[in-house]
C-alpha cells in the first residue's frame, strides 16, 4: 500500500497543472519516519524547489492530509543534503499552518545573504546596528521603500540574529496582527494577546502601511508599542512609504515611528542586481554563466523578488530537459513570460516616454541645451537608460553626447541623491519606469 504521503501527492496531481507536478511535486519524497499525525515531512532536492513548494503548494498538501486523515498537519519541506551541509541548505521548514499571529522567519534572510549596495547600505547598517544592540540604538527602526527591495529580508535578518541568541522574536504582518487581535477579542482572552506581544524581545511588523484606516487596531498597536519601548524591547517596522506619507494613521503613532531611525531603501543599481542574483544562485546552488546573470539583471527591473521565480524556472526547465543554461536557453525560457517586454526596452523608448511625460522634445534631450527643464529630462532619461537597459556608461555617454562615462556616473549619483531626499521625485521616477515597462507590454 502506498504511504499516506504518496497518496496525498497523487491526489495533488489532480489539482494542479501537469507542468507544476512534473517540475516540482514529482521531486518530493515523503519522509515517513520523521512525520507525525500533525507534521508531514517531505524532502526536496534543493532549496529552490523547497521554497517554491512551500509558498505555492504547502497549504494544498496540508488540506489533502486533512481530507484523508482528519488531522491538518504542518507541512515541512526539508532540503535533502547530498553535499556537505552549509547554513543555507539545511532546511526550509515552514509549517503551512503558522502559529497564530506570528510566523516563522525565513532562515535564508540573513545579513550574510544580503548584498550591500549604494541603494540599501544605510538601511543595512542601521539594521546591523540594531541587531548588535537591540532596544538601545534605534528604537523603533523604520525601514521603507518600494516592493521587493529587501525590507522584509533585512528585518528578518535582525530576527534571525536574535533568534539564534535565544531571544523571543515575533514577526507579523498587519493582517496577522489584526486576526490575532480579533480572535483574542472574541475569545475574551485579550490578556493573552497582550502577554504575547508585549513580552517579546523583538517585534517585527511588516508593511505597516496596511494599518491605515484601522483605528481600533492602531489604538491596540499604540499600547503594544509603548509597552515594548518602555521595556527597551526592540521594534522594527517596514512600510512602502515614509511614515509621514502613509496617511490614515494617528499622529501620535506617526511621530513614534520617527522616534528611532527612519531608513530608506532605493531601487538597486544594475551592479547590485547582478550581485544579488549571484548570491541567490549561490544559496540555491544554481550555476549560471556571467552573461546569463547579466541578462537576468537587465530584465528584472527593480523588483528583486522576481529573481527567485526566474532562477526556479530556469533551473526546472534545464533539469527537465537535461541541458545547460546558456544565454540562448535563458532567453527562450523567459521570453514568453516577462523577458520579452523588458529586453524590448530601448533608449529610444525611454526618450519618447520621458519626452512625452515631461513635455519636451526627444531631440532636445539629446541636444546640448542647458535649459533647466531639458537638463532635468536628460538626467532622468540617462538614469532610466542605465537602470532599465543593458547599456554601459560609456555607451550612454556616447548616445547622450557627453564627454565620457564619468559624466554619466555623475548624473546617476545626482538622481539617486534626489530620489533619496525627495519622496515625490522618487515616486515620479518609479512611475516613469513603470510607464516605460508597460508600453512594451502593448
Ligand atoms: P520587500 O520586503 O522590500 O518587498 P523582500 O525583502 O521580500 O522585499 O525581498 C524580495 C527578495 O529579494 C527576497 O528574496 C530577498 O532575499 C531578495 N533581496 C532583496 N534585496 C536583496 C539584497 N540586497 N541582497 C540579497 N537579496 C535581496
Ligand atoms: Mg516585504
Amino acid at each position: 500500500m502506498n504511504s499516506i504521503g504518496k497518496q496525498v501527492l497523487n491526489a495533488l496531481k489532480n489539482e494542479i497543472s501537469e507542468i507544476d507536478y512534473q517540475r516540482y511535486i514529482r521531486q518530493l519524497e515523503f519522509n515517513e519516519n520523521d512525520s507525525k499525525s500533525n507534521l508531514a515531512v517531505f524532502h526536496a532536492p534543493n532549496p529552490l524547489i523547497a521554497n517554491w513548494i512551500r509558498t505555492k503548494f504547502a497549504d494544498k498538501i496540508s488540506h489533502l492530509f486533512e481530507i484523508k486523515t482528519g488531522v491538518r498537519p504542518a507541512v515541512s519541506i526539508v532540503v535533502k543534503t547530498s553535499t556537505a551541509a552549509t547554513p543555507h541548505n539545511v532546511a526550509v521548514a515552514v509549517p503551512s499552518e503558522r502559529p497564530s499571529g506570528g510566523s516563522l522567519l525565513n532562515p535564508s534572510y540573513t545579513f550574510q545573504n544580503f548584498v550591500i549596495g549604494g541603494s540599501n547600505q544605510f538601511a543595512y547598517i542601521s539594521a546591523k546596528a540594531v541587531s548588535e544592540k537591540p532596544g538601545i540604538v534605534y528604537n523603533p527602526l523604520f525601514i521603507y521603500g518600494g516592493v521587493g527591495l529587501g525590507k522584509t529580508h533585512l528585518m528578518q535578518a535582525v530576527g534571525n540574529v536574535m533568534l539564534s541568541e535565544g531571544k523571543t522574536v515575533i514577526y507579523t504582518s498587519v493582517e496577522q496582527f489584526l486576526n490575532d487581535f480579533l480572535r483574542h477579542l472574541n475569545n475574551k482572552t485579550m490578556d493573552r494577546f497582550k502577554d504575547k506581544y508585549r513580552k517579546c524581545d523583538l517585534l517585527l511588523i511588516d508593511d505597516i502601511q496596511f494599518l491605515s484606516g484601522k483605528n481600533q487596531l492602531q489604538e491596540e498597536f499604540f499600547h503594544t508599542f509603548e509597552a515594548l519601548r518602555n521595556e527597551n524591547k526592540q521594534i522594527i517596522i517596514t512600510s512602502d512609504k515614509h511614515p509621514k506619507k502613509i496617511g490614515g494613521i494617528e499622529e501620535r503613532l506617526i511621530s513614534r515611528f520617527e522616534w528611532g531611525l527612519v531608513a530608506d531603501i532605493q531601487p538597486p543599481e544594475l551592479e547590485t542586481k547582478i550581485e544579488i542574483i549571484k548570491k541567490k544562485c549561490e544559496i540555491n546552488r544554481v550555476k549560471l554563466d556571467r552573461d546569463v546573470i547579466n541578462y537576468v539583471a537587465t530584465i528584472i527591473e527593480n523588483n528583486t523578488r522576481e529573481i527567485e521565480g526566474i532562477l526556479s524556472k530556469l533551473n526546472a526547465y534545464s533539469q527537465l530537459m537535461g541541458v545547460d543554461i546558456t544565454i540562448e536557453f535563458a532567453r527562450n525560457v523567459l521570453k514568453e513570460q516577462m523577458a520579452e517586454k523588458r529586453s524590448n526596452i530601448t533608449i529610444d523608448l525611454i526618450m519618447d516616454t520621458v519626452a512625452k511625460e515631461l513635455n519636451v522634445k526627444s531631440s532636445e534631450i539629446r541636444s546640448k541645451s542647458r535649459n533647466s527643464n531639458i537638463v532635468y529630462a536628460r538626467r532622468i532619461a540617462i538614469y532610466l537608460s542605465r537602470s532599465l537597459t543593458p547599456n554601459s556608461m560609456p555607451q550612454l555617454a556616447q548616445y547622450f553626447g557627453m564627454k565620457d562615462h564619468t559624466a554619466v556616473s555623475h548624473t546617476m549619483k545626482k538622481i539617486q541623491e534626489l530620489m533619496k531626499n525627495d519622496e515625490d521625485f522618487r515616486i515620479k521616477i518609479e512611475e516613469l519606469s513603470n510607464k516605460v515597462s508597460t508600453v512594451t507590454d502593448e
